[in-house]
C-alpha cells in the first residue's frame, strides 16, 4: 500500500489545528505519484473527537491513536508510532508548524528515508515526486527530488490552500501506540508556559495586525485597539522584536512565523525580504509606512503613506464607529 499519509497536528482538547489542511492539500497534489489515496494519522490525548474532524476530507482511512501520554506532545513520544504507522507508506507528510519541524525528521530517520523540509510546492513527475523549497536563507527555490522508497515532507502552511471538506465519511481506526524507546526516557514533559492572549493565535488567524520598529514602546498602545476593532493577532517585525517592543513568538518573517490570513495589515514595516518571506501569501496586504519608497508598497494591495502614530488611531476609530 504506497499512498500518503498525512500526519494532523491538534490542540490539546482535541481540535485539528487549521494549519493541518495545508498538509491534506499538499497529499492531495501529490497523489497521482503515491497509488491514488491519502490517509490521515492523529496522535494525542484526545485524538478521538479530532479525528471526527477530520473525516470529511476524502481521507481513504483516519487512523487514530489515543493515549494519555501523549496529551503533551514531545517528538521523543511521538515519533516511534508515527514511524510505526508512517512505514507502509510511500510519503509521510506534515505542516512545517514548530511541531511538525520538530516531529518529521525524527521520523525520517526513523525510517531511513530521505527528508523535504518547508515545502513551498509538490510537482508530480509521472511516478516520481519533486519538491520545491527554499534555500539560502530563502534567498533561493531549488527543486529536490528524493530517492528513498518512503519520503517525508513539511509542507510551508502560506503555500497551500486549506484543504476543504469534501463531505464524504472516512472510516476510523485506531492504531496502537508504539513504545518509545531510550530517547524518550531521557525527556518528560514538564509544563506549557504559553502566553495568554484574547488575541487569535497568530498563524491560525484571519486578520494579522502586525508592527514594526518605527511604533517603539507604544507597539502595544497603537497596536491592540486596532487589532481589537478587526478580530486581529498581533505580529511583529524583527527590528521590534529585537528591540524589545514585542515578544519572540510574535516575530513574522523567515526567522519567526509563516502567516497567510485574508487580510495583513503592515504598520512601519519597511518590508524586508525576510520579512516579507513570512507573509506575501497574505491574500490582502495593507501597508502604513510614511516613506513612499518604502518596499512593503512594492507587495502591498493597498497602501497609505501616513504617519502611523495618527493614521492608526484614525482608522480604528472610523472601525469603532462603523461597527457601532
Ligand atoms: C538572517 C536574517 C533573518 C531575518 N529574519 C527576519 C524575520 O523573520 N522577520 C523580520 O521582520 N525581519 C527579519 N530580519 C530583519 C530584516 O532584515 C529587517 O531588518 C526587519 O524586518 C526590519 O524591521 P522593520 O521593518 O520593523 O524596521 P525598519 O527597517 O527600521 O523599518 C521601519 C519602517 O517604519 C517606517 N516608519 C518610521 N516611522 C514611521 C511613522 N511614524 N509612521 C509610519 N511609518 C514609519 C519607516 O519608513 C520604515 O520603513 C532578518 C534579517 C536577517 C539577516
Amino acid at each position: 500500500m504506497p499512498h500518503a499519509l498525512v500526519v494532523a497536528e491538534i490542540t490539546e482538547d482535541g481540535k485539528v489545528k487549521k494549519a493541518t489542511l495545508a498538509a491534506i492539500t499538499f497529499a492531495q497534489k501529490a497523489l497521482p505519484a503515491v497509488g491514488g489515496a491519502f490517509s490521515i494519522l492523529v496522535l494525542g490525548g484526545a485524538a478521538r473527537s479530532a479525528a471526527a474532524e477530520l473525516t470529511s476530507f476524502g481521507a481513504q482511512k483516519v487512523l487514530v491513536c489515543e493515549d494519555p501520554t501523549l496529551a503533551h506532545y514531545t517528538a521523543e513520544h511521538y515519533a516511534p508510532t508515527v514511524a510505526e504507522v508512517g512505514k507502509s507508506f510511500a510519503l509521510l507528510v506534515a505542516t512545517a508548524t514548530s511541531q511538525g519541524k520538530d516531529l518529521m525528521p525524527r521520523v525520517a530517520a526513523r525510517l531511513d528515508a530521505g527528508f523535504a523540509g518547508d515545502c513551498s510546492d509538490v510537482l508530480v513527475e509521472g511516478t516520481a515526486l519533486r519538491y520545491k523549497r527554499p534555500m539560502y536563507a530563502g534567498n533561493v527555490f531549488g527543486t529536490v527530488e528524493l530517492t528513498t522508497p518512503v519520503q517525508v515532507a513539511t509542507a510551508r502552511q502560506s503555500e497551500f490552500d486549506a484543504a476543504a471538506p469534501s463531505g464524504g465519511s472516512s472510516p476510523v481506526e485506531a492504531v496502537a501506540k508504539v513504545a518509545p524507546g531510550a530517547a524518550a526516557a531521557r525527556v518528560d514533559y514538564v509544563s506549557l508556559e504559553a502566553v495568554k492572549s484574547e488575541r487569535p493565535e497568530l498563524t491560525e488567524a484571519r486578520v494579522v495586525v502586525s508592527g514594526g520598529r518605527a511604533i517603539k514602546e507604544q507597539f502595544f498602545q497603537v497596536l491592540e485597539p486596532l487589532a481589537q476593532a478587526l478580530g486581529a493577532a498581533i505580529g511583529a517585525s524583527r527590528a521590534a522584536v529585537d528591540a524589545g517592543y514585542a515578544p519572540g513568538d510574535y516575530q513574522v518573517g523567515q526567522t519567526g512565523k509563516i502567516v497567510a490570513p485574508e487580510l495583513y495589515v503592515a504598520i512601519g514595516i519597511s518590508g524586508a525580504i525576510q520579512h516579507i518571506a513570512g507573509m506575501k501569501s497574505s491574500k490582502v496586504i495593507v501597508a502604513i509606512n510614511k516613506d513612499a519608497d518604502a518596499p512593503i508598497f512594492q507587495i502591498a494591495d493597498y497602501g497609505l503613506v501616513a504617519d502611523l502614530f495618527q493614521a492608526v488611531p484614525a482608522l480604528t476609530a472610523e472601525l469603532k464607529k462603523r461597527k457601532g
